[in-house]
């Protein structure tokens, strides 16, 4: 076990700390340990990902722990298709480990570089009306509690801490095992077109529902949306040529767009119309690619975001306020919107806890303001009952999550038993837990 001082940032560049010791434990006994050695010395103690939430949720003051060189082992089970891994291991890591085990997650998000951990802890999703956010795929778990004590639990153990401990906010122990119910390795068919909000908005049960996977970005400024659809077929016929792929991938979507957003943030007045160009420079394309390869692409542009999860029928009533907002800002909005949609699930914290979602995410280039921009959407997603992505920038508090959760309080329980102390706390978990 290593232990050192280091300063810290997340992905974003708008988080930062320095703890007092940094400690990166290779056996769960080496974790249970550090977390009394916290104790002992009264600090406080907070597990990292990969650092890419917004928000200050993996902020540690007192001693920090990065579970990179954290070795549980790895146990496959083709037949059940269950798979159990050390928690610190990246989405990117485990996609690889599983297709070389002819499986794969049932769905991913944007991104692969998120810890297991991390990525469960915020309640982190892709899209898809069918399927609900990562941690639905969770079958069990191991977890360090606050008093050092390891704890494992699933459907038929410790049955209330599965329901907390899958979207967990790090606040009721420190994961260190997963087990997650895998499906056989499947390719996508990607299919991306230009389009009319309106159109889409007019026929969105076609879009949602037909689909294994529909989501689409709106265009800030304009009426256009770029759809992107994902559909399971049985061959991997149609692969984006390598130069396609980056020319598409990384030099449009990463290097033409930075300089856009350069610009943008340069020279403020041209943004309505780079927004107008971006959109009109999407064309169709459709291709064919391994699951996690077609959901994940590289994102290497930073941005600050937030995102709201709400109740799908209110997705036409958010984006017209969203529009009125955007041109009444006293500046430009350089980034294009996500919409995605997700399924209900029963996880205390999950976002679609009890309902089917759609996500709303907003963007802005990092330098550029956003405050006066998500503070007016959130009041607007805030009064349409949606509930704020906890790894995604936003300002609500205790009172006001404890009416959009109903087992905020049943969560709250489970946490005061599993971190009496609340050894696992930082001041982001003080705002939204209020303790
Ligand atoms: C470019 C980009 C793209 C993104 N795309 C998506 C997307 O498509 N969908 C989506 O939903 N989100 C997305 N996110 C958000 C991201 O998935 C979440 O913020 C996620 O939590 C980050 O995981 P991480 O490993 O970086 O964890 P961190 O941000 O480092 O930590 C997140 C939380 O997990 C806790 N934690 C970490 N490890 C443990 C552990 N072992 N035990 C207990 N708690 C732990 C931390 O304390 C903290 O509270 C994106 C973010 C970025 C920057």
């Amino acid at each position: 076990m290593v232990g050192t001082q280091a300063a810290w940032s997340n992905w974003a560049g708008n988080q930062r700390s320095t703890a007092a010791l940094t400690v990166r434990p290779r056996t769960v006994e080496e974790v249970a340990e550090a977390v009394r050695h916290a104790a002992d010395t009264g600090r406080t103690i907070r597990a990292v990902g990969s650092g890419h939430s917004f928000t200050a949720t993996a902020v540690a003051d007192g001693h920090r722990l990065d579970l990179a060189d954290l070795d549980t082992g790895v146990t496959v089970d083709p037949a059940r298709r269950l798979v159990t891994v050390p928690a610190g291991m990246t989405l990117h890591t485990l996609n690889d480990l599983l297709a070389g085990h002819g499986l794969a997650l049932p769905n991913l998000g944007d991104i692969d570089a998120q810890t297991i951990a991390g990525a469960l802890s915020t309640g982190t999703h892709g899209t898809g009306a069918k399927l609900g956010c990562l941690s639905t795929f969770v079958t069990a778990l191991t977890l360090v509690t606050g008093t050092g004590e390891v704890l494992r639990c699933s459907a038929d153990e410790h049955r209330d801490v599965f329901a907390a401990a899958r979207v967990g906010l790090g606040a009721v122990g420190v994961l260190v095992e997963v087990t997650l119910r895998c499906v056989d390795a499947f390719v996508l068919r990607a299919h991306e077109r230009p389009a009319a909000l309106a159109a889409v908005l007019d026929d969105l049960p076609g879009l949602v529902e037909k689909h294994d996977h529909a989501e689409f970005y709106w265009f800030p400024y304009t009426d256009r949306v770029q759809v992107k659809t994902n559909d399971r077929v049985p061959a991997d016929d149609r692969p984006l040529p390598r130069w396609r792929g980056w020319l598409d991938d990384e030099f449009l979507s990463n290097t033409v767009f930075a300089g856009a957003c350069r610009l943008g943030r340069a020279v403020p007045a041209l943004a309505p119309g780079i927004s107008a160009v971006s959109a009109r420079a999407l064309t169709e394309r459709t291709y064919t690619g391994r699951s996690d390869q077609v959901f994940c692409t590289p994102r290497r542009v930073r941005f600050v975001e937030m995102e709201y999860a709400l109740p799908r029928a209110a997705l036409p009533a958010a984006l017209a306020e969203l529009r009125r907002i955007v041109d009444r800002l006293p500046f430009k909005v350089l980034f294009p919107v996500e919409v995605r949609f997700t399924a209900a699930d029963d996880i205390w914290l999950s976002h679609g806890y009890g309902r089917d979602s759609a996500y709303l995410a907003i963007h802005q280039y990092v330098g550029m303001p956003y405050e006066p921009y998500f503070r007016a959407f959130e009041e607007v997603a805030t009064d349409l009952a949606g509930r704020p992505h906890w790894g995604k920038l936003h300002w609500r508090t205790a009172d006001s999550l404890a009416t959009a959760y109903p087992k905020f309080t049943d969560f709250l329980k489970v946490r005061n038993r599993l971190d009496p102390d609340n050894r696992f706390t930082n001041p982001y978990l003080t705002q939204v837990l209020g303790a």
